[in-house]
């Protein structure tokens, strides 16, 4: 495979010392190609969608539309009316918490979310039950980091379930979820599902109705696409389900001044002028993806967190958390008396750059105990040196704490 690693600038551009970029998990780097996709978009072809009847406002419409076809094949959604432009993620889940399951919650009905949740697919799960009396569920993760789907069976055996949340995989672990069994168990129980696929589009291959999720959200700038852009995937039959979440323009057929008439699905869930730069930026990243081969991509990522946790394992002062169910692209670990944040430095000025701190999952650092950890999270650029320079990087944190 051709290494990636070229086809991204930051890593062309001098670093001293070379940067070692760990720290995907919160945000990968742009390939040129991106880049280059949204300049050439405001170089020549910016305006306004939607409402144009001018030759460039058609053309940016179209490149709109493209967009959402583009995401529509990387999930392999059945139309591309199930997808949903949005800021990211954490409005993804903030759009079904309000519009899709507040309406349908009664005082005493059970949500259902779990302990490695990020906060994003939690507060809005806290909000909508202190809202209407609904009670929060939360299933607890295994000492290795993990889900076990019996905890679910035994949830939903108790009756009152409206919803489940949950993460395809997790940002603080990499444990990748048994999603598919999960999403079974739960519709037998009549109950939705909402995927934080977060950490799972630039990792591996999703596919929406292979998995029969309900909705599905994920985030432009975890994938190699800019900030400001996400996705909300959700079936056609409770999208139609489901009033607008923010009101305004674009988003109406007929307005008066008492009233307004919605426009179909997507568009009811789009106030207001889009990120039309950030959806071209998006399908760019999704087009780079897919010419890549990922099945290795996703072996190539896993093989190097492997090497690392191998390493950390030399030391028997550094505790790591390997699930053994499936596990991609990030670990997590702490070593006794020295704080994450202290590791953290250090490495920066070895020019690695890798995350400390409770990763927007405060329960499950409480769940372990823990003031945070030290992330070091992959991406498709990384490789073998990468790895060994963060395992340096630990040696040199040993010396100087010695
Ligand atoms: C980053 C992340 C989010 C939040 O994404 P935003 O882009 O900040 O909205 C939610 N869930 C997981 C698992 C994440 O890693």
């Amino acid at each position: 495979m051709h290494n990636p690693r070229f086809d991204f600038p930051i890593f062309r551009s001098s670093h001293t010392p070379p940067l070692v970029y760990l720290d995907n998990a919160a945000s990968t780097q742009t390939p040129e190609t991106v880049i280059d996709a949204m300049t050439s978009y405001y170089r020549n072809g910016h305006a306004n969608v939607h409402r144009g009847v001018y030759r460039l406002s058609e053309e940016a419409t179209s490149q709109f539309q493209h967009a959402r076809d583009a995401v529509r094949d990387f999930i392999h959604a059945s139309s591309s009316r199930e997808i949903v432009f949005v800021r990211g993620t954490t409005e993804a889940v903030n759009l079904v918490a309000q519009t899709f399951l507040k309406p349908r919650l009664q005082p005493n009905d059970v949500v259902i979310a779990t302990e490695m949740e990020h906060h994003s697919n939690l507060l809005p799960w806290q909000a909508v039950c202190r809202e209407t009396g609904a009670k929060l569920h939360i299933l607890p993760v295994s000492d290795t980091g993990e889900l076990k789907s019996e905890a679910l069976e035994s949830a939903l055996n108790k009756g009152h379930c409206k919803f489940l949340a949950v993460t395809h995989v997790s940002n603080v672990f990499g444990t990748v979820n048994p999603i598919s069994e999960l999403i079974r168990l739960a519709h037998q129980a009549d109950v939705p599902v909402l995927v934080d696929g977060a950490q799972a589009v630039a990792h591996m291959t999703v596919d929406v109705q292979n998995i029969d999720c309900d909705f599905y959200a994920f985030s432009g700038h975890k994938m190699y696409a800019p900030t400001g852009i996400g996705v909300l995937y959700g079936k056609t039959e409770w999208l139609q389900s489901m009033p607008p979440y923010h009101q305004g323009g674009g988003m109406v057929r007929n307005v008066s001044l008492q009233e307004a008439a919605f426009r179909e699905i997507p568009y009811r869930f789009e106030a207001g002028t889009p990120n039309v730069v950030g959806a071209v930026g998006l399908a760019t990243a999704i087009r780079y993806l897919q010419q890549l081969d990922r099945i290795e991509l996703q072996e190539k990522e896993t093989r190097l967190v492997q090497m690392v946790v191998e390493q950390l394992k030399q030391y028997p002062s550094i505790r790591t958390w390997t699930p053994t169910q499936g596990h991609i692209a990030v670990v997590s670990f702490v070593i006794d008396g020295i704080h994450p944040h202290d590791i953290a430095s250090i490495l920066d000025q070895e020019g690695i750059a890798v995350r400390a701190g409770h990763h927007c999952a405060m329960p499950l650092m409480q769940r372990f105990q823990v003031p945070g950890t030290v992330r070091a999270s992959f991406g498709c650029y990384n490789d073998v040196s990468d790895a060994d320079a963060l395992i340096a990087g630990i040696r040199t944190v040993f010396n100087i704490f010695e």
